[in-house]
C-alpha cells in the first residue's frame, strides 16, 4: 500500500493547509484606466481578489491546489513542484499574517478606493480597434 505524504512536522494540523488553498500573482501597480479595468475584470470572477501589501500588488486566486487531499495533505508531496518545496512556515500566513494596505473582492470596493485615492474617475476603456488597411 503506498504511503500517504505527510505535511512537515512544522505545520500544525489545525493549519488545514491554508498556503495549499490558493496561489497569488504579483502583478503591476495600476496606474491608468486600463490597468484599473484590468483590475476591475478579475474582480468579475469568482474566488479572485486583488491586494496591495508591502508597496506591491497581487492577483489571489483563491482555489485550492487538487493534489490537497481530503485530509488537508499533499497527494505528491514528494513530486510536489518546486515552489512548494520552497515554501517554509518562516512567514507562512499561519504563523505570520499579511498585513493588506488594501484588498478588493468586487469592483465596486476598487472604485471606491480610487474615488478616495483621488485617482481616477471611472470612464470608458476604448475598444481596441481593428486596422483599417
Ligand atoms: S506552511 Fe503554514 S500555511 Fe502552510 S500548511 Fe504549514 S502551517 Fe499551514
Ligand atoms: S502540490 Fe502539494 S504542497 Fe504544493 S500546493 Fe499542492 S497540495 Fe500543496
Amino acid at each position: 500500500m503506498a504511503k500517504k505524504a505527510k505535511l512537515p512536522r512544522a505545520c500544525p494540523p489545525e493549519c488545514g493547509a491554508e498556503c495549499c488553498r490558493y496561489f497569488a500573482l504579483e502583478i503591476d501597480e495600476p496606474e491608468d484606466e486600463v490597468d484599473f479595468d484590468n483590475i476591475r475584470w478579475y474582480l468579475l470572477h469568482e474566488r479572485v481578489a486583488v491586494y496591495l501589501a508591502e508597496g506591491c500588488w497581487h492577483l489571489l486566486i483563491l482555489n485550492a491546489c487538487t493534489a490537497l487531499d481530503a485530509l488537508g495533505r499533499c497527494s505528491r508531496y514528494r513530486d510536489r513542484p518546486n515552489l512548494c518545496r520552497a515554501y517554509g512556515t518562516d512567514s507562512c500566513e499561519f504563523h505570520d499574517h499579511i498585513e493588506f494596505d488594501a484588498f478588493f473582492e468586487t469592483p465596486e470596493a476598487f472604485d471606491e478606493y480610487l474615488a478616495k485615492e483621488g485617482l481616477t474617475k471611472r470612464r470608458r476603456v476604448p475598444s481596441p480597434r481593428r486596422s483599417s488597411k
